[in-house]
């Protein structure tokens, strides 16, 4: 019962981590909630060949920490399918296939779009991800949400709606929820604005072969007894050369803590001493976005027969943007809705047939009648998880970064943080999850 290091939270933070104790010859333990690992990412196995990920699902370039934790384990990836052309619709209009990256939109919308994303990854490289606080502007980019930005800054309605469909789908927020230090932030430590919206040199380059959630379990599997799954922490306790950790069943003790959950979560712990104030406020302060993943499963991805990639963008119904999410090979086809932000609020409150429904309707209006032929229908939302609080992770609305965010990664006496949320790179993403839990494992190898 007594370790060098207990880690809360079996998400890839909190397994990073432990990984790296272990290469270190460490005596540690990891508390998991659940009854699995993972945590955001979850993989749901339809068939012997089929699968797909209810949470995180993408890589792609400078994602180095993921690429090389799955190399190391044999696990492969593939590209996402990209192949023809991308469907648009506005309102109740026309529906409009395009090839490449540019929709079909008129000229002066195109122009202003193309400008104000020039001009966030202009702002973000101003910022330092590692004390965004401290940027030259930070306190009138803090004062304004995204929104009030894209108000000022993209005058035509189409490239304003555009806009907000690509933030809500980068953030699973409304651009009204979050400010506008914080979408720099986010795009700064993601590369750019381009990088997280972009399949091709972006985040939703490539997916897992098997799930996101397989490099997870076979990463647990490398740590064993040393996880502890149905254990919710309570309580900790800091005494001056060791900590007192409480799960729902039992006692742990250890030198060094690695707290790895959403941050949302942390204050719902009891600690004594009790949290810094300031760390305490910030954690309560930084909410989590709203996602719904809806699939579609069918006999075979027929959209690409029309020479359709499966990509749609569209601002009418609840699923906004859609990706084909076939197995590599097509022996299935799968179509996937995100369904983002206040959407998502709304379809919470659906019956389930009547969500079904509504997905088949938009899928059948964006990509043709045969859409209704599924054989399956899913879907899964995060917000009433017990153990997330929301996805796809915190954002920080207008004030948060620059009043409290300098707490976000202090340590608390013996208490360490990791989870994505603290991430210098790749904030929000699996990635950001593994480097901020090196990160932490690093910070108190040097005490046990
Ligand atoms: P988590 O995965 O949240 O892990 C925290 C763990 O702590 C959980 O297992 C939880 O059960 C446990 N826990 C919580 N409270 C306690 C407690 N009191 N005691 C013990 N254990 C506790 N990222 C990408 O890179 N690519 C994507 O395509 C992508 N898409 C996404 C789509 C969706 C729908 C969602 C939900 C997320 C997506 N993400 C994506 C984000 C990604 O999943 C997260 O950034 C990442 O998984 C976070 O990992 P983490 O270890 O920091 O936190």
């Amino acid at each position: 019962m007594h370790y060098d290091v207990i880690i809360i939270g079996a998400g890839y933070s909190g397994l990073a981590a432990a990984l790296r104790l272990r290469e270190a010859g460490k005596k540690f333990l990891v508390l998991e909630a659940r009854d699995r690992v993972g945590g955001r990412v979850h993989t749901q196995q339809i068939d012997d060949h089929t699968y797909v990920d209810l949470g995180a699902a993408w890589v792609g370039p400078t994602q180095d920490r993921m690429y090389e934790l799955l190399k190391e384990r044999g696990i492969t990836t593939f590209k996402t399918y990209d192949q023809g052309k991308s469907t648009l619709q506005f309102d109740a209009g026309k529906v409009k296939t395009y090839k490449g990256l540019i929709p079909p939109l008129p000229v002066g919308s195109l122009l202003t779009l193309d400008r104000a994303i020039k001009r966030i990854n202009n702002l973000s490289k101003s910022i330092d991800p590692a004390q965004p606080w401290r940027a030259d502007q930070a306190q009138k980019w803090d004062a304004m949400t995204l929104q009030a930005w894209l108000d000022k800054n993209l005058p035509f309605r189409k490239a304003r709606e555009l806009f907000k469909i690509a933030a809500e789908s980068i953030w699973a927020a409304d651009p009204n929820e979050f400010s506008f230090l914080h979408a720099l932030f986010y795009a700064r430590s993601g590369r750019d604005l381009d990088t997280l919206m972009n399949i091709e040199n972006g985040a939703q380059e490539e997916r897992i072969q098997g799930g996101a959630q397989r490099l997870a379990l076979k990463m647990a599997e490398e740590l064993g007894e040393a996880i502890k799954l149905n254990e919710v922490v309570v309580s900790i306790d800091q005494r001056e050369d060791e900590v007192e950790v409480t799960t729902r069943t039992g006692n742990y003790w250890s030198k060094k803590v690695i707290v790895a959950i959403p941050p949302l979560l942390i204050p719902r712990i009891t600690f004594t001493p009790e949290l810094p104030t300031n760390q305490r406020q910030l954690f309560e302060r930084m909410p989590m976005g709203n996602v719904f993943k809806t699939f579609a499963i069918y006999e075979k991805p027929f959209w690409r027969d029309k020479n359709l990639n499966g990509l749609a963008v569209t601002n009418n119904g609840f699923t906004t943007v859609t990706f084909d999410n076939s197995p590599e090979d097509g022996s299935r086809g799968i179509l996937m809705g995100f369904v983002l932000a206040n959407r998502a609020k709304q379809f919470l409150n659906l019956p389930d047939e009547e969500r079904k429904a509504t997905i088949l309707d938009s899928f059948a209006r964006l990509f043709g009648e045969e859409s209704r032929q599924a054989l399956q229908y899913l879907d899964h939302g995060w917000a009433g998880e017990e153990f997330s609080g929301g996805c796809y992770a915190a954002f920080m609305p207008t004030g948060v970064w620059t009043s409290l965010g300098s707490n976000i990664r202090t340590p608390f006496n013996h208490v360490h943080w990791a989870g994505t949320e603290t991430a210098t790179e790749w904030n929000g993403y699996m990635e950001g999850a593994v480097r901020a839990g090196e990160r932490a494992a690093a910070e108190v190898l040097p005490f046990v």
